[in-house]
């Protein structure tokens, strides 16, 4: 269908990782595959850090790493993706107790050293990969979190683990903030690391404990559009945030936004300054509108589901001010459309994706309207719920 981006499928992107490895070390061949998935969040935005529910899927687009180990100290690690015009190529020593791994340049090997610093098992022995990534870089669809999964996917071939998934994805949260020093909740990790085929997976933040929601109707289509615009707000906005919902949890004298209700923020509406309540009732409202999402994909009660998307995405619009017009656009232009069930931005915001969800027979005439009516050049995905991170054959 026109304007549709294909997703490179993973046997491609393992086949150019490998011809890229012989390429690169002198005809030696990769012995070990992993690939981790991007995702995308239906709905529970910017509830994760707060300990509340979430409710994102695994897509097909994913994070390749081919690679073998070598007897000594070094790793050296080369991407195929070009980030930011840095170098593709990264040598760096294995950490010890007295040097760990620091962060450095090229910036994109901070996701790779991150995860090596964090692993949960030693010796990890010195090593050679290649990345491959069909996860567009910075859209919001979570490549950094793909890219920390496959790296840790990649290391348990090579020094296996106990295989507790959920430390596994807070390893890679861990890597995030310390490496990447990105305060991010643990969604991305967690569903790249435990995303099930045909399900979402309700996540709560708090147990971190999670519920496969199935998801693969064929009448059903859940389409990305890509802004393709990222506004510089991003990386400072999301810091101020996490710091407004911890002032507005310890004014309503809890551990976290999770343990209060609309009636609590009320109550406290005269001792919480405007900007703070509105961040505060946005976490609030939006929790509960995940939990009763996910009770709308049980029953297949899309057009509710829709309706809640809608809510979220006016919220954050108009509570948590995370959005902005290009993904605002790109909603509306969605909700114009007959079969559309709703549409919201998805991710941290200012811009990168929109998730929509339709009737399948409603998709080309969706994708043909929201590029006209977009100002910008968007592009878009057709997505199904995919599996997370694991190990692959190279016996193809
Ligand atoms: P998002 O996670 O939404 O895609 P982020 O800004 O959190 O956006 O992460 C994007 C960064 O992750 C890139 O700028 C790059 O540094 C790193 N990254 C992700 N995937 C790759 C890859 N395949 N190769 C190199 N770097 C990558
Ligand atoms: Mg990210």
């Amino acid at each position: 269908m026109a304007n549709i981006c294909p997703i490179t499928n993973v046997a491609d992107l393992v086949s150019e990782a490998r011809r890229v490895y012989r390429e690169t070390f002198h005809g030696d061949d990769a012995n070990v595959a992993v690939c981790a998935p991007g995702r995308v969040n239906l709905i529970g935005e910017h509830t994760d850090y707060n300990e509340g529910f979430v409710l994102p899927m695994a897509l097909p687009m994913v994070t390749v790493i081919v690679g073998s180990k070598t007897s000594g100290q070094k790793c050296c690690v080369v991407t195929l993706t070009e980030a930011a015009d840095e170098p593709r190529m990264v040598d760096f020593d294995l950490p010890n107790e007295l040097t760990p791994l620091l962060r450095g340049q090229p910036n994109w090997a901070n996701y790779v050293k991150g995860v090596v610093q964090h692993y949960r098992a030693r010796p990890i022995p010195g090593f050679r990969a290649v990345i491959a990534s069909s996860v567009p870089l910075g859209g919001g669809l979570s490549s950094s979190a793909s890219l920390e999964v496959a790296v840790y996917t990649f290391l348990q071939q090579l020094c296996p683990d106990d295989g507790d998934q959920v430390a596994k994805a807070v390893a890679c949260q861990q890597a995030e903030h310390t490496h990447a020093a990105v305060p991010c909740g643990i969604m991305d990790q967690f569903v790249s690391v435990l995303g099930k085929e045909g399900h979402a997976l309700l996540i709560d933040c708090r147990s971190l404990e999670a519920t496969a929601v199935p998801l693969a109707d064929p009448g059903l289509v859940i389409l990305i559009t890509n802004s393709n615009v990222r506004h510089s707000l991003t990386g400072s906005e999301y810091p101020t945030r996490r710091k407004q919902c911890e002032e507005a949890a310890a004014v309503l004298n809890k551990k976290s936004l999770r343990e209060a209700t609309l009636q609590d923020l009320e109550a406290a509406k005269d001792r919480l300054e405007g900007v703070t309540y509105r961040r505060a009732r946005h976490v609030i409202e939006e929790i509960e509108r995940t939990a009763q999402a996910a009770e709308a994909l049980k029953r297949g009660d899309y057009k509710e589901f829709g309706r809640l998307m809608v809510e979220s995405h006016n919220s954050l619009r108009d509570n948590y001010e995370v959005s902005c017009p290009e993904l605002d656009e790109l909603v509306a232009a969605a909700l114009e459309v007959d079969g559309v069930f709703g549409s919201r931005m998805t991710g941290g915001g200012f811009g990168g994706c929109t998730v929509t969800l339709l009737q399948a027979h409603a998709t080309e005439r969706a994708v043909k309207h929201i590029q006209e009516k977009y100002h910008g050049s968007p592009t878009f995905f057709i997505t199904t719920p995919s599996a997370g991170a694991h190990a692959l054959s190279l016996w193809f």
